[in-house]
């Protein structure tokens, strides 16, 4: 089976032939990241019409940025009440492309730090022109269980993540990506997870709508670069995965 760890299903025009798809390209788990309190509700609903379907609840920072304090405080105790349907916080992070707001985006991501510890669940991070310093908050903060989503830092920082033995994901654009093909070669496979992004990140180059179904182009690279059977990888990344949530 395959795992997309990552992906936006609401952005996806028609869900059950997405789902379809997936399941004829034996994706057997997605893992949906929430971004705002809409796809947090529509992650839990489509979860208990697709088994397959994992949810990982958060607030992407730019979306948090607008909010007011108690409409904050009644998303993370909707996240809390949800505890046992959800498998991961996510996606949360620091954007420093989309906002110059460092300060307002390292308070609210402090917040969803201590919402994986209270729940004892891992955190999906957004990372984009903050890549050292998220880094610097989590260890600093002491954090564990961390999946690095699309990590588009420098190669230092990536050491550091292994040295933290967190995970990175490897996107389907790795198929044109240098940069993530150079991910697989110097990160052990006991940190690499797979993902979609869908609708983001697609294996063609200018192609958009991107699916679940197309993750096993991530496991192929991963499979040439490393040099395993398909097979072999499939197994270590659900190991992987077991592992990790
Ligand atoms: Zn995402």
């Amino acid at each position: 089976m395959f795992i997309d760890s990552h992906c936006h299903l609401e952005l996806l025009k028609d869900i059950p032939a997405v789902m379809g798809m997936a399941r004829k390209a034996e994706v057997g788990i997605i893992v949906y990241n929430s971004v705002n309190f809409d796809t947090m509700k529509l992650a839990l609903k489509l979860s208990e019409e697709y088994p397959e379907i994992k949810v990982a609840l958060g607030i992407y920072p730019i979306d948090m940025l607008k909010l007011e304090e108690n409409e904050i405080k009644e998303q993370m105790d909707f996240i809390r009440k949800n505890k046992k349907k959800i498998i991961a916080i996510g996606e949360v992070g620091i954007d420093l492309m989309e906002s110059s707001d460092f300060e307002g985006q390292k308070k609210n991501l402090e917040l969803f730090i201590l919402l994986s510890k209270e729940l004892d669940l891992p955190l999906f991070i957004h990372s984009r022109k903050a890549e050292e310093k998220v880094i610097e908050i989590l260890e600093e903060n002491k954090c564990q269980k961390v999946i690095m989503h699309c990590f588009n830092g420098n190669f230092k920082l990536v050491e550091r993540i292994i040295k933290n033995n967190w995970m990175i994901t490897i996107p389907t654009n790795v198929t044109n990506s240098e940069h993530f093909q150079k991910i697989i070669e110097k990160v052990p496979l006991s940190n690499l997870l797979c993902e979609t992004d869908s609708p983001f990140l697609h294996p063609v180059r200018g192609m958009h709508n991107n699916e679940p179904a197309n993750i096993v182009e991530s496991y192929k690279m991963i499979a040439k670069i490393k040099k395993m059977s398909l097979g072999e990888v499939e197994m270590e990344i659900e190991d992987n995965f077991n592992k990790a949530f």
